[in-house]
């Protein structure tokens, strides 16, 4: 089927590159030149294993193209728009500046019969506004979010663990359901499950889902902070509670928390949301999670300073991590950064380490030092601060080895991903988050 994908960053290349992988014809348009230009050699313009192949792969077969002319969506059947939707810079809300653009730009293209499908997360309500100007051009408009994990981005949009489209009532919704069907056979095939909802429902669906894991990335969190003062473990406690099956041990990792280009303004958009809708008290409790989320960034900063009774002026300290998570270069949000820069603020001397995501950081925070050799980082640090979780911190950093590189013994594992045990027995005086 042809397809268009609007707005080509970790959301749209991905999905581009995934349906020309199944078989699609797909057009990707974007208004970042630079972008565009790099995915048309075939070249990821972000770190996401799997993606530069798949890209090449498609770019090779004929089936996959990069554009900044949004006219090349003209004649496909399909458009996806997956145009960021940032928090507001004075506010909670999202910013629904460039979908409103895309979808302008995308109108006069559209034909009787084609279908936009919004990807987006956006406010419950943009489906229903948004099809107003979609269909009086005899397209119909679907709210198809999308859940793919950053790190994991390529299996999740080829194999997804669900599919959810909202569609309007009528003949309309029932030829664009199967239409979406078509698209995505390969996954209904395997058997994915493919909920049919209304547009509310399926807007709803994701800010749901992000509502949750970040309430229990935060309710962890807080389990930390009364560890904290009463000499608990945390982690004991997550496995402890993990074990029954209602809860689960998933996302029951205490550290600095969540971060990235999602979760965090995904929270806040959803209470600025409810406020317009007058229910503002039903999600109340997401301010608590952003809160919650955030003292631990606090926390993390606060135990290095600690360590040095109060005053870190001048201390070597580095950084293992700059990305919000492991198998990513986004640094939007992230709580390595912000430790970072806190540390920084007080007067250390910090520098920062991370495979994939130093040429981002540099860009945001260029007042930091950036390394990129893990090693030369360690040279001489008086502490270490492991804030994102890379296998090259978490598995593959010996204490041994740490012992040859640093002049100080002090490690902070603002992510529990460490084992105490053998730190301590290195020599190590370690702190983690909601542990003893
Ligand atoms: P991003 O910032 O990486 O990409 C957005 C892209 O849209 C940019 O390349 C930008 O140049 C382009 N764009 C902006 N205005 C445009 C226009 N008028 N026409 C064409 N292109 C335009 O953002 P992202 O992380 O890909 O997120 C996009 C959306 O997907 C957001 O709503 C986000 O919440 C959602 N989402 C993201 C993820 C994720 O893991 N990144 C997962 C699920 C949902």
């Amino acid at each position: 089927m042809k397809l268009s994908v609007i707005g080509c960053g970790y959301l749209g290349a991905v999905h581009a590159a995934a349906m020309a992988s199944i078989g699609h014809d797909v057009v990707g348009i974007d208004v970042d030149e630079n972008k565009i230009a790099s995915l048309s050699k075939g070249e990821a313009p972000f770190f996401e294993p799997g993606l530069p192949e798949i890209l090449s792969e498609g770019i090779a077969s004929g089936r996959l193209r990069f554009t900044t002319d949004m006219s090349q969506a003209k004649g496909a059947k399909v458009h996806f728009v997956g145009v960021g939707t940032p928090q507001v810079k004075d506010g909670y809300a999202a910013d629904m500046t460039y979908v409103n653009a895309a979808i302008d730009g995308l109108l006069p293209h559209l034909s009787e019969g084609d279908i936009v499908a919004g990807k987006s997360t956006v406010p419950v309500g943009t489906a229903a506004r948004l099809a107003e100007r979609v269909t009086p051009t005899g397209a119909t408009l679907v709210w198809n979010p999308e859940f793919l994990r950053e790190g994991f981005a390529m299996k999740d949009t080829i194999d997804p663990d669900r599919l959810v489209a909202g569609v309007p009532a009528g003949e309309a919704g029932e030829a664009a359901t199967e239409t979406l069907r078509a698209v995505y056979h390969p996954a209904i095939e395997k058997g994915t499950p493919f909920l049919v909802t209304d547009y509310a429902t399926a807007e709803l669906v994701k800010v749901a889902a992000n509502a949750f894991l970040a309430t229990k990335i935060s309710f962890i969190n807080a389990m930390a902070e009364i560890a904290e003062v009463t000499g608990a473990d945390v982690t004991q406690l997550a496995d402890a509670i993990g074990h029954d099956a209602r809860i689960g041990r998933r996302f029951l990792g205490a550290g600095v928390g969540f971060g990235g280009g999602c979760l965090p303004k995904d929270i806040r958009a959803f209470s600025a949301r409810a406020e317009e809708l007058g229910r503002g008290e039903s999600v109340a409790f997401l301010r608590e999670v952003d809160a919650i989320n955030l003292r631990r960034r606090d926390r993390a900063a606060q135990l290095v300073i600690d360590a040095f009774e109060g005053n870190v002026f001048e201390k070597k300290i580095t950084v293992l991590g700059a990305a919000f998570k492991p198998h990513s270069d986004d640094i939007r949000d992230s709580p390595a950064l912000d430790v970072a820069v806190r540390l920084r603020g007080l007067g250390a001397d910090v520098t920062v380490t991370d495979p994939e995501a130093i040429a981002n950081a540099r860009r945001v925070h260029p007042q930091l030092r950036y390394v990129q050799d893990r090693d030369e980082a360690l040279t001489d640090a008086d502490a270490v601060v492991v804030v994102t979780e890379w296998d090259e911190y978490r598995r593959q950093l010996a204490p041994e080895h740490a012992s040859t590189l640093a002049r100080g013994r002090l490690i902070i594992d603002g992510r529990n991903c460490l084992d105490p045990a053998a730190w301590r027995a290195a020599g190590w005086t370690y702190y983690g988050m909601g542990r003893p």
